[in-house]
This record gives structure tokens, sequence and C-alpha cells, in this order.
């Protein structure tokens, strides 16, 4: 069984001396395996498949929308920090809570008057969305426990619109961090690979080819002619 210490396990330790010297000894340490990535918050609250596909079964597709993620966050992958107006910009800050067992890295975090605001990019036109907000409220939930003071609202950066979306944490908002948080890790201890829901989500889903949710969620047989509808369905330009 492995234990770490979140903030000795993030790169860019030089940022955080000053936090690591405000953490007391009450701080939880966890087992490496129960650390949830914030990126897993967004992934299970879409679809609980999705993320045990990418997280027990070790599969990813790149699509379309993933590729204009990747990109969309080109930037902002890069540890740097600046000073811009009296803010302090830094990106990819490496960024963990030993209270809540989340671990990940925040695109954007402006700091001012000590108070740090994290901006999350997303490729696309503005459009509210939940799993987005989650994971944004993950990483508010590590920077309150880094940089001891409140984070009450974060944003979310639309590319494709050029336009920031305020997000406000609330109470209900961390709470669903933590229920989430909750439910990854009793997924990854019953190791069981969550049955497909065939909806509307499957339509932008990067893993459908992989999931079949046709044929997992029983809708189509695994027959081998049926197999082959499934695919035929899910690629029509194929
Ligand atoms: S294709 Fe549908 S069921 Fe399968 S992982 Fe994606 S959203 Fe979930």
């Amino acid at each position: 069984m492995t234990h770490v210490s979140l903030y000795h396990s993030c790169r860019g330790v030089d940022r955080m001396e000053l936090l690591n010297s405000s953490l007391g000894p009450s701080l939880q340490e966890w087992d490496e395996a129960d650390l949830v990535p914030l990126s897993a918050l967004q992934h299970y609250s879409y679809c609980p498949r999705q993320y045990g596909l990418i997280y027990l079964e070790q599969v990813w597709e790149e699509n379309i929308y993933t590729m204009k993620g990747q990109w969309s966050h080109e930037w902002v992958d890069e540890e740097t920090s600046h000073l811009q107006e009296n803010v302090q910009i830094l990106t990819a800050l490496p960024v963990g809570s030993d209270l809540y067992g989340l671990v990940g890295k925040c695109d954007v975090v402006e700091v001012q008057k000590g108070i740090p605001y994290p901006v999350e990019y997303k490729h696309g036109r503005i459009k509210p969305s939940i799993h987005d907000e989650l994971q944004l409220c993950g990483q508010a939930l590590c920077l309150e426990e880094m940089f001891r003071v409140p984070v009450v609202r974060g944003g979310i950066y639309h590319i494709s619109s050029k336009h920031r979306r305020e997000v406000e944490f609330t109470p209900v908002l961390r709470q669903q961090v933590r229920e989430i948080a909750g439910k990854i890790r009793a997924l990854n201890a019953a190791d069981v690979l969550p049955k497909a829901v065939y909806d509307t989500r499957c339509v932008h889903c990067s893993l459908r080819e992989a999931c079949m949710p046709e044929v997992a969620d029983g809708h189509l047989s695994s027959d081998w002619s049926d197999w082959q509808e499934a695919r035929r369905v899910m690629n029509p330009h194929h």
C-alpha cells in the first residue's frame, strides 16, 4: 500500500513551499489508489461507464472532441507564472487536496490579493455543463486547502465563443463533488465496468466505438451481423 502526500507528489513544488508549511498533521494521507483525478469528476458525472473505460480499462480514443479539447489546453499546458495588472497568473498549476483526496492541475489560476480564481479552458461555444462545473469546483476545493482562503467562484472559458462563464461554488456543488469522489473510489474498489446506458450522451462520446453502447445496453444482440450493424450506425462514413 503506497501512501502519498499530495503536495510532495505534485510538480512545481517550489510554488507549493508556502502551502506545504501550512499543512497540519491532522490532514489525511491517502492510498494512491483512492486519489481522485479532477478530470475523473468530469468523466464520471458525464457517464460512469466512460470513467470506467478510461480509468479501469485504460481505453482512450481520439475524436474531434478530444482533439479540440487538447488543442484548447495547449497554451495552458506549461507551468508559468507572471504578473498582469496586479493579478498573478499561474498556468498548469498542480493542485491537490489532502482533505478530499483530489489531485490534478488547474489550466489557469488568477491570484488577486491572495485569493485564487480558477479558470478552466473548454473547446466549443458557451454552454452550461454541470460536468465541467464539478471539475472546476474540485479545483476550488484544492485551492482553498492550499491557499487557506475561501474560493467562492471560478470561470469556464469557452474558446470558440471567447466567453468566460462564471461558476459559483455552492454548498450543493461542493457536496456533489464529494459524493462523486466517493462513488469513484467505490467503483475503483469494485473494479467492475459499469453497464452502458445508450442515450444522447453517446452521440459525442469519444469512447463510443470502444464502448459499443447499443450492444452493451442490450439494444442489439452480440451476433456478428448485429455487431456490424452497430459499427455501421456509429460510423456511417466508414
Ligand atoms: S458511449 Fe455512451 S454509454 Fe458508452 S461510455 Fe460513452 S456515454 Fe457512456
